[in-house]
């Protein structure tokens, strides 16, 4: 069996009496209407990648992320924030994205909204995912807790714990992901 439930992952480890400190960490992104092409590449800001290991960073300023996508519509985020599962939009949040935006690419300073939502990235308290085998559960493997890095790692992630399935020795030194690395050490 493979936890692989993203920001649900604690909850389905403790289905088998396993713990582990994820949690569900907010991100809300803003969406223009269709409109010229104005970014090639999508843009970050030093402190949207900060943030992922300083809350400090994040409660202070959300930084940014940008980027436009084919149909022309931009993509403008995200905030970092721990609410539980609550994905609502917040007034505190859009006027946060957007005053970090305006100061980078004043450019976006005027744009037609048209949506707002919110995602859940799976975080663990030292940024990094749960991968392998627990040592409690034989069979019970754990491929979740990528933070915002989820989309970027799903390969690899994939290819590793099949590669452990099969018995097969991963390539890479694999302990620092070790999904039993906080037993004992309370939520962190
Ligand atoms: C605003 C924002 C921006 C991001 N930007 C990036 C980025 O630029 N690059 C990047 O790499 N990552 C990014 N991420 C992070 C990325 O989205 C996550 O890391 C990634 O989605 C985690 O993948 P996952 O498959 O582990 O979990 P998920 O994609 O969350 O998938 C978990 C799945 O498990 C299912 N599930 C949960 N519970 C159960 C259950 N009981 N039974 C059955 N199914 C269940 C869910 O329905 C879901 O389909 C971003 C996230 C956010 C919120």
């Amino acid at each position: 069996m493979i936890n692989a439930a993203g920001p649900y992952g604690a909850k389905i480890a403790s289905m088998v009496g396993i713990e582990i400190p994820l949690k569900p960490r907010k991100g809300e992104i803003m969406v223009t209407a269709p409109q010229k092409k104005v970014l090639n590449y999508p843009l970050m800001s030093a402190t949207y990648i900060a943030a992922k290991y300083d809350p400090e960073i994040a409660k202070a300023g959300t930084g940014f992320a940008v980027e436009q996508v084919e149909n022309g519509n931009i993509l403008i985020g995200s905030t970092r924030e721990f609410v539980d599962f609550d994905s609502s939009s917040t007034i505190k949040s859009i006027q946060s994205i957007s005053k970090g935006i305006e100061k980078t690419l004043p450019g976006l300073g005027k744009l037609k909204i048209i949506r707002d939502f919110a995602g859940f990235r799976p975080y663990t308290p030292d940024g990094l995912p749960f991968i392998g085998e627990h040592k409690k559960v034989k069979g019970f493997f754990f491929a979740c807790g990528h933070e915002g890095d989820g989309i970027t790692l799903c390969a690899i992630t994939g290819r590793i714990v099949s590669e452990m399935i099969d018995g097969i020795e991963p390539e890479f030194d694999m302990q620092n992901f070790n999904p039993a690395r906080f037993d004992n050490q309370g939520d962190k």
